[in-house]
């Protein structure tokens, strides 16, 4: 069989989008094109620039396999990790690839072509074998519409549009969260405002992060000798598979870590009363578990308060709390997250029979390995519902675009045209990571508030086990999922499926 020339759409150039377009050209034969609405490429790193911004996991992890990085630190800033992203675009020779300013606005299965229609805001992108969502979980900011806001004085701002303290100083500021976002952002705020006021909802953990430079000899050793990389990412991993086993709150990993952080609350903040308001009352892990050093400490300044009560609405010329006290403010920071739960909700994605990805899901996004969804061939999710967690994030979204990229060869190849999965084994598949969340993951169900669950009060956004796991199960488990065809004189023809199964995944 002659090979065949695929192109792929994918969208998002952040650490997914690349990832995936790395290993996607290695294969050849493939029409790549990245299309991101940013201007730029890096994904929450472009478009996160507050101050304090930074990842909360060992730098050293959080970089592909592929592409060590001589980090000079032990948690890279925001710009740091932005540099990272651009000096693997260049040395992978994507730029040519990636289009920026180009928002896709929706993608339509055509089923005797075996294509999806692409739509994006400069108009019709053609046709596409292969369409790759690399939207990411935190791209969507949540942008709290309070009551009184639009006759507040001041200004209004999300966290993601905080670049500097300037135009801060001697302000007195309203900071409305309490998540990792907030504990970066406010330390650095407080030194310059006249009043840092920080609304709190509930408490989360927050524990220090040891963050350092990394000395000249760690560096050389971590970029000049390939087997202790390896070692050092091997053991990282470890430390964080030890880390997650605290989320079951039955462990005494959970009875540990709760002691650790209230002494720790106790050494660090001086007020009995604000120590009291800043400890969770859940078990840990409930909520992300925040990594940042200076948080507790904030507290000790004269200028800072805790509000331990969320925002109920605005005035003209203040903020006033659950309990209707007013406080005035010149500028409300919202670090108030972002839509976390609805997967792909400003994208329209139509599969099999033009059904809608979001009437499919009803409310409550699955898919088979976190990436594929019956009825809509040929598409993936990378960082789609459940593969949150585990360790770095970057890891996840590798073993994702390697999958992408498994499936992609096997089309070059030209021996099938589409690749669809068992409704039955994603069915499966969905029960049994709900399954584990309830059972590794308890402490993600204790009842907080947290990003993780829809409406309905279903976790979509969870991976319950280790990356290891994840890893094996994205390199077996598509033997068992997925169904090959191909397309001849405009019709669907199994190659891999009995049957009945492609009956229940075209409902023909
Ligand atoms: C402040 C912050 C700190 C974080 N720290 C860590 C950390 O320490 N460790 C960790 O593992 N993870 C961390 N994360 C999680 C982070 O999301 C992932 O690590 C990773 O960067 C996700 O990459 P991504 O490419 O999947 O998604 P994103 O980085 O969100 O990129 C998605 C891209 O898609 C683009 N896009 C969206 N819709 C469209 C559209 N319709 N058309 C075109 N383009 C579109 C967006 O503009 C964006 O550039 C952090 C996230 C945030 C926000």
């Amino acid at each position: 069989l002659a090979q065949r020339r695929i192109r792929v759409a994918i969208v998002g150039a952040g650490l997914g989008g690349v990832a995936c377009a790395v290993n996607l050209q290695r294969i050849g034969n493939v029409d790549l094109h990245v299309f991101e609405k940013e201007d730029g490429p890096g994904g929450v790193w472009w478009s996160n620039r507050y101050p304090g911004c930074e990842v909360d996991v060992d730098s050293r992890a959080y970089s592909y396999s592929f592409k060590p990085h001589d980090w000079s630190r032990t948690h890279a800033s925001h710009s740091e990790v932005q540099g990272y992203v651009e000096s693997v675009i260049e040395r992978f020779e994507l730029s040519d690839r990636l289009h920026f300013g180009v928002t896709v606005l929706s993608a339509r299965w055509d089923d005797g072509l075996s294509v999806y229609e692409v739509e994006t805001s400069r108009g019709s992108e053609g046709n596409f074998d292969v369409f790759v969502s690399c939207v990411g979980l935190l791209s969507s900011p949540n942008r709290p519409r309070w009551d009184g806001g639009d006759s507040f004085i001041g200004e209004i701002v999300h966290s993601s549009d905080v670049t500097s303290v300037d135009g801060l100083q001697g302000k007195r500021v309203a900071l409305v969260g309490a998540g990792s976002t907030a504990c970066q952002l406010g330390p650095i705020l407080a030194p310059s405002v006249q009043q840092l006021d920080l609304y709190q909802r509930e408490p989360g953990y927050v524990l220090p992060k040891k963050e350092r430079e990394l000395t000249r000899s760690e560096r050389d050793a971590f970029l000049r000798r390939p087997v202790r990389t390896k070692l050092r990412r091997w053991r990282l991993l470890y430390e964080a598979n030890k880390a997650y086993e605290a989320f079951d709150t039955d462990s005494r990993a959970q009875a540990k870590i709760r002691s650790f952080h209230n002494e720790y609350l106790r050494r660090t903040v001086d007020d009995s009363q604000i120590r009291d308001a800043l400890t969770p009352t859940y078990p840990y892990g409930c909520k992300r578990p925040v990594f940042a050093s200076q948080f507790y400490r904030m507290f000790n300044r004269p200028n800072v308060s805790l509000v331990p009560h969320a925002v109920s609405h605005l005035t003209s010329s203040g903020v006033v709390d659950a309990t209707g006290c007013e406080r005035p403010a010149d500028v409300v920071i919202a670090a108030t997250g972002f839509h976390a739960a609805e997967f792909l909700h400003e994208l329209s994605v139509q599969g099999r029979g033009g059904v809608n990805l979001q009437d499919a899901w009803q409310g409550e996004p699955s898919a088979f390995l976190g990436m594929t969804v019956p009825g809509f061939p040929n598409f993936f999710i990378l960082y789609g519902p459940n593969t949150n967690g585990g360790w770095s994030m970057i890891a996840q979204l590798e073993r994702q675009s390697e999958v992408v990229a498994r499936v992609v060869r096997r089309l070059v190849s030209g021996r099938v045209t589409f690749v669809d999965t068992s409704p039955s084994v994603a069915r499966r598949y969905d029960r049994w990571i709900q399954t584990h969340i309830r059972k590794n993951r308890s402490a993600t169900e204790a009842g907080c508030h947290n990003y993780y669950h829809t409406p309905s009060g279903k976790n979509v956004t969870q991976w319950p086990m280790t990356h290891f796991s994840y890893l094996v199960l994205t390199k077996v488990l598509p033997y068992f999922g997925f169904r090959w065809g191909r397309h001849h004189a405009g019709k669907a023809v199994s190659e891999s499926a009995s049957v009945t199964e492609l009956d229940e995944v075209f409902g023909q």
